[in-house]
């Protein structure tokens, strides 16, 4: 079986979770499966090493069970994006908009280095919101983004679109 058919057999849609109408992406059987698990760093480091990235940063929380090993397989950085309020420091913060209302994520300064490439993790993009946040901070910090790599891709909802500017076309990876 190819990676992509057996995470849909191991990744559980469940329905009206957390509230009406959502359909929510359970990726604790996948957690719970070391052999598939491998399989999926494996793949992200490919897409990585193809970038030359330098850093990689992991969106709280689920980000961080991908980008963390990811990280430490490719010897790199590994940066937690945080909800507001959560890290310690000098942080840069950026807001984005959700259903209803808005919430901020942010990065310590001291992780953003000028210049320097960075990967964006997490386990699902659906408007895109979160990931878009995250790379604001770090191009607005003078550092680079340089792709983004997701687990799962909810393609009905466009999320890929607000990852792109005009200028440049990120390379986005879902698995
Ligand atoms: P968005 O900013 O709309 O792209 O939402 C992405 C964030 O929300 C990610 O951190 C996901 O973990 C979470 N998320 C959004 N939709 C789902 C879903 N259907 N199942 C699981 N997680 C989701």
């Amino acid at each position: 079986m190819n990676i992509q058919n057996e995470l849909l057999s191991i990744i559980q849609d469940v329905p009206n979770f957390p509230k009406e109408g959502v359909i929510f992406k359970d990726i604790n059987p996948l957690l719970r499966d070391p052999v598939a698990m491998k399989k999926v760093i494996a793949e992200m480091v490919g897409f990585a090493r193809e970038l030359q990235v330098q850093n990689i940063v992991g969106i709280e929380s689920r980000g961080f069970f991908f980008g963390l090993p990811l990280a430490l397989q490719m010897n790199l950085p590994f940066i937690a994006a945080r909800k507001k309020g959560k890290l310690p420091g000098i942080v840069v913060n950026e807001s984005y908009n959700l259903e209803y209302g808005s919430d901020s994520i942010e990065i310590q300064k001291s992780a953003l280095n000028i210049g320097e490439r960075y990967l964006i993790v997490d386990d699902v993009i659906a408007t895109g919101g979160t990931a878009k946040a995250c790379s604001n901070i770090i191009e607005k910090s003078g550092a680079q983004v340089v792709g983004f790599s997701f687990l799962i891709e909810l393609a009905f909802l466009r999320g890929r679109d607000l990852l792109q500017n005009s200028a440049y076309k990120f390379p986005i990876q879902s698995l």
